[in-house]
């Protein structure tokens, strides 16, 4: 339920309605807006009385929020979210586009790869240190000492660095050189992770696991908010069907679709989904076309030797044909 004040209502007003909601026994969260605050109950398993919260000071009315997740519903929070870190703006209109390789693998290759993207246009890093792998015997990423070069990567490029924590262990030290944690497909329902991530100082990246439906998405968003952390990307990076052209079906209609009943900024990663280098730009741009907030893309200067998903890493001079294209549709 959502406890919608007065647009003139005062912040001491605010604080006595999560004060009553707390006596009831549940949690009220401001969600502060452009023309009046809401105040957001969460944590009740069935319908809440809400006799004693209409008569208080300063509460307009309140509204039944019909979605099973509450935070991130664009029921309780009408205007889309923005994130903004330095001088980049999540959901701001313009697409944010997020470019390297899969993973680490030295400090050369990602140095590399790093200046291309820069130069093309990227305003994020992407780069795995700790890599979440199908087969224990594959590379399974450069762990701390790969952080160690994204952070080189940021002090030499200005670009900012998104990369993956595995489980709530390993994000304590990746909350601490990234400037976005990314939570991969395989961890999208990681409560102990998801939940830890939500104590986290730096915003999340939280892509759709391959067999989830978007309101398994949004519940693992919520889980995120609930515990604090409301700087949320979502990003679809492709799911399982019986189609086999691609390693994954992009399910472009999750956009709009995300866009209507959430407030979250929503990504696309084209690569995870295409599994295969030529069909990247072209889904890069159905992505814009839909109305993706950016792109997630795989980069490599090296791709037939990259230690992982060398097949769908664009070469560098391709990734500057994608951005060529892409400024067709976003101007
Ligand atoms: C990745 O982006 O490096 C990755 C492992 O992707 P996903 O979690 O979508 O498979
Ligand atoms: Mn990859």
């Amino acid at each position: 339920m959502l406890v919608v004040m007065k647009n003139d209502a005062t912040e001491a007003q605010v604080q006595a309605v999560v004060r009553a909601i707390e006596k009831l026994g549940y949690r009220g969260i401001p969600m502060p807006g452009a023309q009046r605050t809401a105040v957001c109950i969460i944590g009740n398993t069935g319908p809440v009385d809400d006799s004693g919260l209409l008569v208080m000071n300063g509460v307009k009315e309140t509204i039944r929020v019909t979605k099973p997740y509450k935070l991130v519903s664009r029921e309780t929070h009408p205007q889309s979210t923005v994130i903004a870190i330095g001088d980049i703006k999540i959901g701001g209109g313009k697409p944010v586009i997020m470019a390297g390789p899969c993973a680490v693998e030295s400090e050369e290759q990602a140095l590399t790869i790093a200046r291309l993207v820069k130069k093309y246009g990227a305003q994020v890093f992407r780069g795995g240190a700790f890599k979440p792998r199908t087969s224990p015997y594959s590379f399974q990423g450069l762990g701390e000492e790969g952080l160690k070069i994204l952070d080189k990567v940021r002090q030499e490029t200005g670009l900012l660095i998104v990369t993956e924590a595995t489980d709530h262990i390993n994000i304590e030290v990746v909350e601490q050189y990234a400037d976005i944690i990314q939570i991969g497909a395989r961890n999208m329902q990681n409560y102990s992770l998801l939940r830890r991530a939500g104590h986290a100082s730096k915003p999340v990246l939280l892509k759709r696991s391959f067999a989830a439906t978007i309101e398994e998405l949004l519940m693992s968003a919520e889980y995120i908010s609930s515990e604090g952390n409301n700087q949320v990307i979502l990003c679809e990076r492709g799911i399982r069907t019986f189609s086999d052209n691609t390693r994954n079906t992009l399910d472009l209609s999750a956009i709009p679709s995300i866009k209507e009943v959430s407030h979250l900024p929503i990504i696309v990663d084209p690569s995870h989904a295409a599994g295969r280098r030529d069909y990247v730009i072209s889904l890069s741009k159905g992505a814009i076309a839909v109305g993706a907030d950016g792109l997630l893309v795989e980069v490599h200067h090296d791709p037939p030797h990259a230690l992982s998903d060398g097949m769908q890493s664009l070469y560098p001079e391709q990734f500057g044909e994608l951005m060529e294209e892409i400024k067709g549709l976003t101007r």
